[in-house]
């Protein structure tokens, strides 16, 4: 009997053996998983989770793929999501508890209605509760950390513990969470403010995001970070000459040089091709270093960087 086969036994939520992950990303590329597993709640994934273990099988925890490039040969491992499952959300006065499978958009709407502030400029920033916190997602000067009280997560396995702001470590697009724990859910803590205040902070956020992103293309939003609070690494590429570059399917966009975007039939190599010339061509021009944003499954280091060792 393989491991799938006895995994297909245990789980009671539901497993896909060879789910093109391409089905789960918004940049709609990605060769299939071992397994796509969405568990039915905390027991069932402690039982996964230690299966794993035992087994020496890898395991990936996604969201909803937003910010994601999965490699066209895919992931010999699991992939495991809260995504569709744990989804329970909580307000309770100020206080919001939501569990990782969550999508972000729907709290920050709940938020708005409650008039509870510090989260209205995230409208529009795509994934789900877990995907913001391991990336501490951010736009118009809001960050998913910044009223967050504590986090649940599950080890490998199966314990789960409680993770307070104290013992962690946010920046920009960083947190310190390890990827080899699962987050299960959040709670936070927002201050009440004026409904005119939330909403032009939102609606800023909306139109700005609109003005200045190529929305109607599939993407993983930013490529690169910001090299400096001054320094936008789409101004790095545009000034490269870089803007429009194409290889296969996949563009430079024409409105954004931060998002590579994909036209259709694009595939990772092509995405990891643009990658490598933007980092090659913007050290060459102004000697700064690109860091990739955008979290990467299944590529070697030197295909995404000219300069690997
Ligand atoms: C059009 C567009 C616009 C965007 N705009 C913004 C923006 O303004 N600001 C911004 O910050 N981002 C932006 N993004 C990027 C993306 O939306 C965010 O990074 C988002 O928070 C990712 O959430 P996700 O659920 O899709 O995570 P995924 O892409 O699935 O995963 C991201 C990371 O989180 C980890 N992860 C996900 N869930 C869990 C979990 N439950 N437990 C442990 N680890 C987990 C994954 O392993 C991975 O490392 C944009 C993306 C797109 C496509």
């Amino acid at each position: 009997m393989t491991h799938i086969s006895k995994l297909r036994q245990l789980v009671k939520g539901t497993l896909l053996e060879n789910e093109p992950m391409s089905k789960h990303t918004s940049y709609g590329i990605g060769g299939p998983a071992l397994a796509y597993i969405i568990p039915k709640d905390r027991d069932d994934l402690a039982k996964i989770l230690r299966f794993a273990k035992k087994n020496e099988i890898p395991v990936h925890f996604v969201g909803s793929g937003s910010n994601l490039l999965v490699n066209d040969q895919g992931i010999d491992g699991l992939v495991i999501t809260p995504a569709k499952a744990l989804r329970i959300l909580t307000f309770k006065g100020n206080c919001i508890e939501a569990e990782s499978g969550v999508m972000l958009g729907k709290i920050v709407k709940e938020s708005i209605k409650r008039n509870l502030s510090g989260l209205e400029s995230l409208i529009g920033v795509p994934g789900t509760l877990g995907g913001a916190l391991m990336m501490n997602a951010g736009a118009f000067g809001d960050e998913i950390s910044n009223y967050l009280k504590s986090i649940d997560i599950m080890k490998l396995t199966g314990r789960i513990y409680t993770l307070s702001p104290e013992n962690l470590d946010f920046g920009y697009r960083y947190s310190s969470l390890n990827p080899d724990e699962f987050i299960l859910l959040a709670r936070f803590e927002l201050p009440k403010t004026s409904s005119e205040i939330i909403q032009g902070k939102r609606i800023k956020a909306s139109q700005g995001r609109k003005k200045s992103q190529p929305l109607r293309f599939r993407s993983s939003g930013s490529i690169f970070k910001n090299p400096g609070a001054n320094l936008a690494a789409g101004y790095l590429i545009d000034q490269a000459g870089l803007k429009g570059a194409c290889i296969g399917d996949a563009e430079i966009s024409t409105k954004h040089s931060n998002f590579f975007v994909n036209h259709g039939s694009a595939k990772a190599t092509d995405i990891a091709k643009l990658i490598f010339l933007a980092r090659k061509t913007v050290y060459e021009k102004y000697g700064v270093m690109l860091e990739l944003e955008v979290k990467t499954i299944g590529f070697c280091q030197s295909e995404l960087d000219p300069y690997a060792a």
